[in-house]
């Protein structure tokens, strides 16, 4: 975590000890300005670099993260107060994309003939994805790793300079990403970090850059959205969730039960997918729930070896979790694990909590603490159903013993990524979009979708030859375009069954 002591810097700080973890500077407008400037000439030169030693690039500096691999998530675990384990998750996650991208993007972005239709077969077409220039990526602490770099690899993949507004509380996290990049790319500054508070992303967001990618909460990305509205600088907005986790009847419960408790409480429920619902059929709910609570009992936050979650990392959280536990204990909620005493600042023991209204807080807004309610349903329609009812729309998680009943509840559950039968697994799979719907955000991280986020479309056509008629000319005669409406005609008037 991190606090400003004087006007030019901050400190982060291990949100366990409270110790200092590193001071520094608050870059104001003119500094943020002056490093976009940097990068527009950087970005001019990566394009130029072209694909294949782009990708020799970010595949070395893909080594440089794999052989600093404990380095960095040292310093996620000082900075976040996480298991040092889950650091190295993380970084396992980002060197998986980084990898991807890398190695992807020529062929998702890269220069393909399009065959042209029969009216326009003299022309040969081409298309392309091509950089957009320079990219502000604005990020959370949660995950400093895994999640920035869902962006900022795939925007330097796709050929862009970068500038990165870490959040206040990892900063030195981003910096030391920028640091690794520039040991493999050290002729211009094509991935930039800018370190500071709120103000300090407000100023990249009006900076003029070609896009932003901004991953944190809804309110904050309202903000940003009206920042980027200034000069029609487009964005991609990765927010909160709420998401829920259905148990159908046949389902394996003992899996569904440890992927819960996993999805929940690990990060200390710090996870914008993870999982914060659980609809349960009434025929398993009783099983499930003695399997959920045993596992949940078992696990302790703390900062040693051991731990099995860290602290919550921003303070200001805690009132907030407290909210959500007393609001549903005072709505008729029942504590089976913990409860409002769970809440021992700077940690949230395990909180597990049946019989929750669904319009209390607890259901409806976004926890990001170890807790979980757990719904009683009828059936999995109604467990969707349920699960349907919120703003947000981010993941979710099915565990079915049926494929086809689960395929289809994954279909129709809103939110742009559902996992049936494990927890968060689409989050490890770079060819796969990651994104939301609603209060969510909007656009996709990750992929080939992810890939052209952060480039925009060029189409070119070149005539080989002319065709008997012109109508692309004043010299055009009515025979032409008689000529032309018959092709029409042949080609599209007919009656389809
Ligand atoms: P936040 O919105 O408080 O801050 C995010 C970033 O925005 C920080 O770098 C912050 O300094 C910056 N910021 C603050 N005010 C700004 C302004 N006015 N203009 C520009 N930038 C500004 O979020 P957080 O607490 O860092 O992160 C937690 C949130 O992020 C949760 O809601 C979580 O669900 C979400 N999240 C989403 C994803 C995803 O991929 N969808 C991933 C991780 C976290």
């Amino acid at each position: 975590m991190s606090v400003a002591t004087e006007s030019t810097t901050f400190t982060s700080l291990n949100p366990a000890t409270g110790e200092v973890v590193g001071e520094h500077p608050i870059h104001d407008e003119a500094a943020v300005a002056a490093a976009v400037a940097r990068a527009r000439e950087a970005a001019e030169w990566w394009r130029e670099l072209g694909w294949k030693e782009r990708r020799l690039r970010l595949l070395n500096y893909k080594g440089a993260l794999t052989r600093n691999l404990n380095r960095v998530a040292e310093l996620v675990h000082q900075e976040t107060g996480k298991p040092l384990i889950d650091a190295q998750l993380e970084m396992v996650l980002a060197i998986t994309h980084l990898d991807w991208a890398a190695r992807n993007a020529r062929k998702v972005l890269g220069p393909r003939n399009v065959y042209p239709g029969l009216a326009a077969i003299n022309q040969k077409c081409v298309l392309e994805y091509q950089p957009l220039g320079v990219v502000g990526v604005i990020g959370p602490w949660n995950y400093p790793v895994f999640t920035p770099m869902g962006s900022i690899a795939y925007a330097l993949a796709a050929g862009n300079a970068v500038v990165f507004k870490p959040s206040e509380y990892t900063p030195g996290v981003g910096l030391l990403l920028a640091e690794l990049f520039g040991t493999v790319v050290t002729e211009k500054p094509v991935f930039q970090v800018v370190t500071g508070l709120g103000a300090t992303g407000a100023a990249l967001a009006r900076s003029g850059v070609d896009k932003i990618a901004f991953t944190g909460s809804g309110p904050t990305a309202r903000k940003v959205m009206a920042a980027c509205a200034e000069n029609l600088t487009p964005m991609v907005a990765e927010c909160g969730g709420k998401d829920a986790f259905i148990v159908d009847a046949d389902a394996d419960l003992e899996a569904a039960a440890d992927a819960a408790v996993f999805g929940a409480m690990s990060n200390a429920g710090q996870t914008c997918v993870g999982v914060e619902r659980i609809y349960v059929v009434e025929s398993v709910y009783d099983e499930f729930l003695g399997k959920l609570a045993d596992k949940a009992k078992g696990l302790r936050p703390g900062f040693d070896r051991e731990a099995d979650y860290g602290p919550v990392t921003m303070p200001g959280q805690l009132p907030i979790i407290e909210r959500h536990i007393k609001d549903a204990l005072g709505k008729g909620g029942k504590a089976v694990v913990g409860g409002p005493e769970s809440v021992r600042e700077p940690y949230v023991e395990p909180v597990i909590i049946t019989d929750v209204p669904d319009d209390s807080a607890a259901v409806c807004e976004e926890t990001f603490g170890p807790t979980i309610t757990v719904h009683r349903v009828r059936d999995a329609e109604e467990a969707l159903e349920k699960a349907n009812r919120t703003s947000y729309g981010l993941a979710g998680t099915i565990f079915s013993g049926s494929r086809s009943r689960a395929m289809d509840l994954a279909r129709r559950m809103r939110s742009g990524m559902t996992s049936i039968n494990a927890v968060i697994a689409f989050a490890s799979v770079p060819a796969l979009p990651f994104g939301g719907v609603g209060e969510s955000g909007f656009g996709r991280i990750h992929g080939a979708d992810g890939l052209r986020e952060f480039a925009r479309a060029k189409a070119i056509t070149r005539q080989r030859f002319n065709l008997p008629t012109n109508v692309a000319s004043f010299s055009r005669t009515d025979k032409d375009m008689a000529r032309l409406l018959q092709m029409i005609n042949m080609l599209h008037g007919k009656r389809y069954k």
